[in-house]
């Protein structure tokens, strides 16, 4: 897959202001528009098969696909308490969409996930959910927004986000709240017009940070990352920097990417793209995977104690 045919973005938002239901309706609506039926069809028999056989890993991020472009969703714990883990999903995403209910307005739980966003340097798209709701505020709701990237020290172009209103229920959404558009499309193309896609290097030699670890009842360590350059194979044989500045062999067990709420199993994965493999045990967290030839680590990631905590 072409780097530029991706997106990977996070989705930040205050609890019940619609962050699933968005995801929902971006799955069905990113059938609408697709173009290979058949395609799709098949992989989701690979996905039931391996439901049956209980694999579990990936199952918070999501996959779609608008106009041939992938855009991959990652989870973001909402949520202070889980310490390092927003800092790590923003190294992994290229932008984010802060969703922000038309009558509440930003909230205090979405000022930690957005400050590290912004501290990234990522460009957020703001998304006016819920603009279907009687008393809606959508003028004031961007001012409070605006209000709080400023506050966040965000750079002018941060503050110049584009704004898409949305009612994830009904599945509509604009750029104008008072002329909606009876699909998603206007969302989907801010997505894929307005965040960049992944910077990495394709052509360079195998690098990919462990970034999130899982765990699967039969498939043992599960390790999410970036593929930051290169590529990664089934059964490749790679070099695993750890963070303690040890090195070993290790051996490439599966590779898995993102179809839909699904994982799929493939022969090979490029960089840009945010994969799960299986079969290497005792990775940590922040440990770099390189071509044996070029064993060259990634900045270590600081796994921290949540700094902050919101009751
Ligand atoms: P999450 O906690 O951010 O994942 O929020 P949910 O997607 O679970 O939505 C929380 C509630 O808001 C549910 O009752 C949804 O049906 C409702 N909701 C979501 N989107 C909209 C919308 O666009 N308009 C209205 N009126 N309700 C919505």
């Amino acid at each position: 897959m072409n780097v530029e045919q991706i997106r990977n973005i996070a989705i930040i938002a205050h609890v019940d202001h619609g962050k699933t239901t968005l995801v929902d309706a971006m799955l069905k609506q990113s059938h609408i528009f697709r173009q290979n039926q058949q395609v799709e069809d098949r992989v989701m028999d690979s996905n039931e098969l391996e439901r049956e056989r209980g694999i579990t890993i990936l199952a918070k991020n999501t996959a779609i696909e608008y106009k041939g472009i992938k855009i991959n969703i990652v989870d973001t714990p909402g949520h202070a308490d889980f310490g390092g883990e927003v800092e790590r999903v923003m190294n992994m995403v290229d932008g984010v969409l802060l969703l922000v209910d038309s009558v509440e307005g930003p909230m205090p739980q979405t000022k930690f996930v957005l400050r590290q966003a912004i501290e990234r340097g990522h460009k957020a798209i703001v998304v006016v959910n819920k603009i279907d709701r009687d008393n809606r505020r959508p003028e004031e709701v961007i001012n409070e927004t605006f209000d709080l990237f400023v506050d966040l020290g965000a750079t002018d172009e941060q503050c110049e986000f584009p704004v898409v209103y949305a009612s994830a229920l009904s599945g509509i959404s604009g750029m104008d709240y008072e002329n909606l558009t009876d699909t998603l499309e206007p969302l989907f193309e801010e997505i894929i017009n307005e965040l960049p896609s992944p910077a990495v290097d394709v052509d360079g030699p195998t690098q990919m940070q462990a970034t999130l670890l899982g765990f699967d009842e039969y498939k043992g360590q599960i390790v999410i990352g970036r593929l930051e350059r290169g590529s990664i194979r089934k059964g490749q044989q790679l070099t695993l920097l750890a963070a303690d500045g040890t090195s070993r062999s290790v051996k490439v067990g599966q590779v898995y990417i993102h179809k839909g709420l699904a994982r799929v199993e493939v022969e090979e994965a490029t960089a840009g793209d945010i994969i799960a493999l299986t079969g290497i045990d005792n990775v940590g967290i922040g440990d770099t995977f390189a071509d044996p030839e070029h064993p060259e680590a990634l900045p270590p990631i600081t796994v921290e104690e949540p700094t902050l905590r919101m009751t």
